[in-house]
């Protein structure tokens, strides 16, 4: 579960609907060198596919703070796990379903919902120590491996149908997966025993990055506990059962280690709120009731998060000088704190607020210019002031800085709109495209851009990036085949 599940779902049926025809109970040759092989190279090419499709089709939270925060603690267990052969990515995505999942390339997927039903930061990582354990291990690459012994349709095929059913439309997910159990069955002892092994690599890793390693074992206990008299559990929990078997397993992997008291980590509870209020469908009138009746009976974690969660939903409601008293009175306790100085911002513009806020952003941006969440906030108090030089020389920094952010992107578009810019409004068009994968429609933006430029220098770089994306689109191409 958590896991390669829906991906594998959808290999299973993949690997079943493919022809046929060539299915040869001989063996392959092994001899011939890598044909049954899934390179760490070509690996790292699907995971760069993945990326592309992702940010064309999937709902990925583009949420600065958040992303801050579940990259922060992706990296916390990344760094003290094992056999780490590629750079990890971890997607934030809007869906109430509790799941998370890993794909070729070092990609992870984590939903909303496996936030907002975790209790404490330990319990998260738990659910990714799973999953990057099931990527350093290689499951799915070997799964691949595996199928294409029997199956001359080869690796590529496999691997790119997987990245096709990505960006099918919702009834044609619905399609793959109600034929899926029939599929499923044969292979489910094979899932099991990667489920195993994640979960065991993963308790280790837990420990070592600081958590309770018991966590794994207590969040399985209550995912299993709540969904067992259900009707209609999540899809993982009723191909691959949360046993007794395998909770009894985890809990004795764990007191392999010692066991941690955790101290309660206000980030986690803070990202929690945010989640709660902005990325999910309540209203702002229920999320106020929410966290007034949650201070009303102290039953917080932390009160300063619930305190902030109150803060959210009444910015969400337009009560903005409630807002704004709630959030004054954290930062006086909290002033450096990101969560605070995000939501003080925003509340400051909808007052009108412009000038000291700049003069604040502006301090904070002296004295870390990496810093996304400041950097953006600025840009949006500079936007609201009409300030558009200024605005556009932070922007250009910030997509120097971070080429692959899709929000610079589309700052960097309408800021060269309003500036009369058509030459960089274009090319920043073009590569907002490129970051989705659609490479012949940023090569035509790119051709408008190069139409518009009057510097040489430009001229001859927009040139060149027509080929890098001519190039980009016969890999992906490639891989897709
Ligand atoms: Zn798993």
């Amino acid at each position: 579960m958590f896991n390669t599940l829906p991906r594998l779902s959808i290999i299973f049926l993949l690997f079943f609907t493919l022809p046929n025809a060539n299915a040869s109970t001989s063996l392959p040759d092994i001899g011939i060198a890598g044909a049954g092989e899934l390179t760490i190279a070509k690996e790292k090419q699907y995971g760069w596919a993945f990326n592309l499709m992702a940010n064309q089709s999937l709902p990925i939270i583009r949420d600065p703070i958040l992303n801050l925060y579940i990259r922060t603690i992706g990296q916390q267990i990344v760094r003290h796990a094992d056999s780490v052969r590629m750079p990890f990515h971890f997607l934030l995505i809007q869906d109430n379903e509790i799941n998370a999942a890993a794909f070729l390339g070092g990609n992870i997927k984590v939903n909303t919902g496996l936030f907002l039903y975790a209790n404490d930061e330990s319990e998260l990582a738990a659910v990714l120590s799973h999953e990057v354990a099931h990527i350093t291990q290689r499951h799915l690459a070997r799964f691949l491996e595996k199928q294409s012994f029997n199956n001359p349709a080869t690796i590529a095929a496999m691997a790119g149908s997987i990245l096709l059913a990505l960006v099918a439309p919702a009834a044609g997910m619905a399609a793959l997966t109600s034929t899926m159990a029939l599929s499923a069955q044969s292979n489910i002892n094979y899932t099991r025993q990667n489920e195993y092994e994640a979960d065991r690599i993963g308790i280790r890793t837990l420990y070592k990055a600081g958590f309770d390693p018991y966590d794994m074992a207590n969040f399985f206990e209550k995912l299993a506990e709540k969904y067992q008299y259900s009707s209609s559990p999540p899809q993982m929990l009723s191909t691959h059962p949360l046993t007794a078997t395998r909770i009894a397993e985890a809990r004795l992997r764990a007191s392999q280690f010692k066991k941690r008291k955790v101290p309660m980590h206000l980030a986690f509870q803070l990202s929690k709120a945010r989640i709660t209020v902005r990325f999910n469908s309540i209203t702002s009138t229920a999320a106020i009731n929410l966290y007034t009746s949650i201070l009303k009976r102290k039953n917080y974690a932390s009160r300063q998060a619930a305190e902030y969660g109150l803060a959210l939903a009444y910015f969400k409601d337009r009560k903005f000088q409630k807002a704004n008293k709630i959030i004054l009175t954290l930062l006086k306790k909290s002033p450096r704190n990101i969560f605070y100085i995000d939501l003080f911002s925003d509340t400051s513009l909808a007052l009108g607020k412009q000038k000291n806020l700049i003069k604040l952003l502006t301090m904070f941006y002296d004295q870390d210019r990496k810093n996304k969440v400041i950097t953006l906030n600025l840009i949006a108090a500079l936007k609201s002031d009409k300030q558009y030089k200024q605005e556009e020389k932070i922007i250009a920094r910030f997509i120097r800085d971070y080429p692959d952010n899709m929000l610079g992107r589309i700052l960097a578009i309408e800021v060269y709109r309003k500036l009369n810019n058509r030459a960089k409004e274009h090319e920043n068009k073009a590569e907002l495209l490129a970051l989705k994968g659609l490479f012949k429609n940023a090569a035509q933006e790119m051709s408008t851009a190069l139409i518009y430029s009057n510097k040489k220098l430009n001229k001859a770089r927009y040139g060149a990036k027509i080929e890098v994306y001519r190039q980009d689109d016969m890999r992906l191409e490639a891989l897709q085949k």
